[in-house]
């Protein structure tokens, strides 16, 4: 393979397509080598195998908001891969998604699946409607709608969606009792469920859990301790909250936040008080985070980047394409040491070849925040086996989980200096275990 004349066809077909683009390139430079090394993947045709989705369903989604006016939005599902499992991956809702977006998230996600050595193919799905401002039974209704036109689509055994921003365990549940009336059956279809009705112990938690679990593998590899160190979160939402609640636990001190809006910096840290507070305010009363800085009397800069700050470590946990070349650089001028993401792509590439080349601990989403689809598949067993675990129970794998990915990042990207490629690392161990799943169920 020639990684850029793939990657120009790819540009050709797809031109307006960044985002998809920016994951395929990245994946597709990792494996070019090891690639190389098997010329039956060539003859296979893979690489197009496995950049073009499997399949991709867009649909109009129809419903009536609380003054009787009618709406239309865009829904789409992207069924990408299903060599190792069920299709699997998660629903966004932001005004914001479009099928670039969909399509880099669910081929990550193919990977990423991979990497948590549980049986789960690569998809996801979503819609340009934003829940933001609109009222319960307006995101009901969209929610209902939705299921109304995807419900064909999806299964215990075919495809099984989940949470991602704009939708939580409130989307979720709305989504499955639609699924549920519809296809008259009560299964795991989705993940992320209310713990009354399927859902498991700790899946809230397990993004941003399990991306710290990921980091004080990284960290132990240099003998440095997460106590004490200042860390850069950003975002607001279900993985910054957990993250944050993690680092508090482990004495580390969480000093910032943001939403789409700005950012709060509180250099004497967010104490589980304060936490509190913004897990009332995003989640329950749904309010802004510039609210938290007017409270607490702290730093708000509307239309920043938490990035302009400085912190030991930095978590991004809102979005794509969040830190750009310059934040990365400012970072590691002002003592950055490890970049661990909790978010899909938040990094640029020209930010990872900051962090790369300044030798940092830098772990790619793929495998810093596989552990949130790790617990869906935890909870898809408890599903099928019709039990629950205990949360003890549950964190212990998930902790297992996170321990076994690093350990595959770091078969496969140490390099002749010692230095850990976790971007190579993650691309090469998920790559191999689809490629092998591919090759061996035929031409299809
Ligand atoms: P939430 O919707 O709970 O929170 C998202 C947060 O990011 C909000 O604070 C939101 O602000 C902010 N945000 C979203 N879009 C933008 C934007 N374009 N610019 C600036 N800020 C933005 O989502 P999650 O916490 O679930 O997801 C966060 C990230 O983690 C995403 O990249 C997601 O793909 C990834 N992820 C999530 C998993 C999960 O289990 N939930 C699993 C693995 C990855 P606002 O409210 O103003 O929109």
């Amino acid at each position: 393979m020639k990684t850029q004349e793939v990657v120009n066809d790819l540009k050709r077909r797809f031109p307006n397509e960044p985002e998809y683009l920016q994951a395929v390139t990245e994946v597709l430079e990792s494996i070019e080598d090891v690639y190389n090394e098997h010329p039956e993947f060539e003859k296979a045709n893979l690489i197009e195998r496995l950049c073009i989705s499997d399949r991709i369903f867009t649909f109009r989604v129809t419903w009536v908001d609380d003054k009787g006016k009618v709406n239309v939005n865009m829904g789409y599902r992207i069924q990408h891969s299903n060599a190792i499992g069920p299709y699997k991956g998660g629903i966004r809702y932001h005004s914001s998604v479009n099928l670039s977006i969909l399509k880099f998230l669910a081929f990550e996600q193919t990977f990423k699946n991979a990497l948590t050595t549980l049986p789960m193919g690569g998809g996801k799905g979503g819609s340009d409607f934003s829940p933001k401002g609109k009222s319960n039974a307006e995101v009901m209704r969209f929610c209902q709608a939705f299921i109304l036109e995807l419900w064909k689509h999806i299964g215990a055994d075919t495809d099984v969606p989940a949470g991602d921003i704009g939708v939580g365990g409130r989307e979720v549940a709305y989504m499955f009792g639609m699924y549920k009336k519809l296809q008259g059956e009560f299964t795991g279809v989705l993940t992320g469920k209310g713990i009354e009705f399927g859902g498991s112990l700790i899946r809230p938690e397990a993004t941003g859990y399990g991306n710290i679990y990921f980091l004080l593998e990284m960290l132990k590899t240099k003998g440095i301790s997460i106590k004490g160190k200042k860390c850069l979160v950003s975002g607001s939402g279900n993985v910054a909250q957990y993250t944050c609640d993690k680092l508090i636990e482990l004495g580390a001190i969480p000093v910032s936040l943001s939403d789409s809006d700005g950012y709060i910096y509180d250099p004497e840290g967010i104490t589980r008080e304060k936490l509190n507070y913004v897990m009332e305010l995003k989640n329950i009363e749904r309010g802004r985070i510039r609210e938290y800085a007017e409270k607490y009397g702290c730093k708000y800069v509307a239309g920043g980047r938490v990035w302009a700050e400085k912190g030991d470590i930095a978590l991004p946990s809102a979005t794509q394409n969040e830190i750009h070349g310059d934040d990365a650089k400012h970072l590691v001028e002002t003592g950055c040491i490890a970049v661990s993401e909790g978010a899909n792509m938040p990094s640029t590439p020209e930010a990872i070849e900051v962090f790369q080349k300044a030798r940092i601990l830098y772990a790619p989403g793929k495998a810093a925040n596989a552990g949130g689809v790790a617990t869906s598949g935890l909870e898809m067993t408890q599903n099928s086996i019709r039990l629950s675990w205990t949360s003890e129970e549950v964190d212990a794998k998930l902790q297992q989980i996170m321990k076994n990915i690093h350990e595959q990042c770091v078969k496969y990207g140490t390099q002749k200096d010692g230095y850990i490629d976790y971007v190579k690392g993650a691309n090469v161990a998920g790559f191999m275990k689809v490629a092998k799943a591919i090759m061996a169920q035929g031409v299809l």
